[in-house]
């Protein structure tokens, strides 16, 4: 399914990655609906992105151009991520995925497609092995989260390796 350009409001990303390219990608759930994502990444106020949202049916909606930087992983909480960089903000090397969803939902079949699939295209083009180090958990990097909750992870890598 193609990627529908939503946007997001200036003041929730940057432009460029000060140097940097895209190592790896973290997954995340939105805890409401992908239309949600949409209003609160256009809202300046909330100084939140991430550069796409999957949504339960297999829609994707796309916030920020994978070469400028989401704010969706900047915040460094006990990380257990072993290839973190403890000098640079992750969300400079790092591309984020949003999920439509609640922390305990098990994603239908159609939304681990749709992500294993924009993961499969994410990870082609900028080289990213797809791997448990390489595509990681929110809460990996942000240990005082729960995200992306009951997301399975490997299911994902299986899927976008096929
Ligand atoms: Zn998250």
């Amino acid at each position: 399914m193609p990627s529908q350009w939503v946007g997001c409001a200036t003041e929730n990303f940057r432009q460029g990655r000060h140097g940097h390219e895209p190592k790896a990608i973290v997954i995340h759930i939105i805890v409401g609906s992908l239309e949600a994502a949409d209003l609160t990444f256009k809202d300046a106020r909330s100084s939140v992105s991430a550069h796409y949202g999957v949504g339960k049916t297999g829609r994707i909606h796309q916030y920020v151009e994978e070469v400028d930087t989401a704010f969706h992983a900047g915040i460094v909480v006990r990380p257990t991520w072993k290839l973190i960089d403890p000098q640079v903000n992750p969300n400079y090397y790092t591309i984020g995925i949003e999920h439509e969803g609640q922390p305990q939902d098990l994603w239908p079949d159609e939304q681990y497609a749709a992500s294993a699939a924009l993961v499969k295209e994410i990870a082609a083009r900028w080289k990213i092995p797809l791997d448990r180090d390489h595509v990681i958990m929110h809460r990996e990097i942000r240990a005082s989260k729960t995200c992306p909750g009951a997301a399975d992870i490997d299911r994902l890598l299986r899927q976008a390796a096929a």
